[in-house]
Formats: structure tokens, C-alpha cells, sequence
């Protein structure tokens, strides 16, 4: 097997409504995305392009650099960032999408991967 990862990453705020802690009030992070793939099998060489992983993930998450999450998410946590984009990957490419970790600080990542 085959694990190819891409790395993006934005500055984003947001504010989570529902916390009982600062993170209520609105704030900002640089945001950190990496996506793993797989394939058992190469085409010339490759499991896939990575200009292909790196456009699919770009194409995702430009939306959210100098925006704020909470038009996008009602809940913009790290979890359900990490499952929406996990989503949209699997969607669109070509190969098995294994992972996604999303940074909120360069110590804190949440990470998603459907279970199976
Ligand atoms: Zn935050």
C-alpha cells in the first residue's frame, strides 16, 4: 500500500457559541490541514498526482482563509472542520482518503477518518 499526504494550511476566525471557555469569544488561528491518501496501485510511477491532492485540498479550504468559519460551519470546531473536508476529499478523488488532521495551533489537532 501506498500513503501519499498534502499539507495546506489558512488563517481563519471563529467563535464557538456553545463553549462554556474563551473560545465563546471571537479569535483567529493559523489553521494547519494535512490529508493522507492511499492506493494499492501506481500509474506511472504514482499513486496519484500530487498537484491533484494539493489542487482538491486548496480548492476546499481557500474559502476559508481570511474568513470567518462560523458562516461556514454552525459549530467550527477542529472536529467537525476535519470531517467536512474528509468528506469533500473523498468526493472528488480519485483514491482512498485515509485521514484528515486539522491544526488549530501548531499543539492542538484534531483528525478525522471514517470508520469502516
Ligand atoms: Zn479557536
Amino acid at each position: 500500500m501506498f500513503y501519499l499526504t498534502v499539507e495546506t494550511d489558512f488563517d481563519s476566525a471563529h467563535h464557538l457559541p456553545e463553549h462554556k471557555g474563551k473560545c465563546k469569544n471571537l479569535h483567529g488561528h493559523t489553521y494547519r490541514v494535512k490529508a493522507e491518501v492511499s492506493s494499492r496501485e501506481l500509474t506511472d510511477g504514482m499513486a496519484v498526482d500530487f498537484k491533484i491532492l494539493k489542487d482538491a485540498l486548496d480548492s476546499i479550504c481557500d474559502p476559508f482563509d481570511h474568513a470567518c468559519l462560523n458562516d461556514f460551519f454552525q459549530n467550527p470546531t477542529a472536529e467537525e472542520m476535519a470531517r467536512f473536508i474528509y468528506d469533500k476529499l473523498a468526493d472528488t478523488l480519485p483514491v482512498k482518503v485515509e485521514k484528515v488532521w486539522v491544526w488549530e495551533s501548531p499543539t492542538s489537532c484534531a483528525a478525522y477518518c471514517r470508520d469502516e
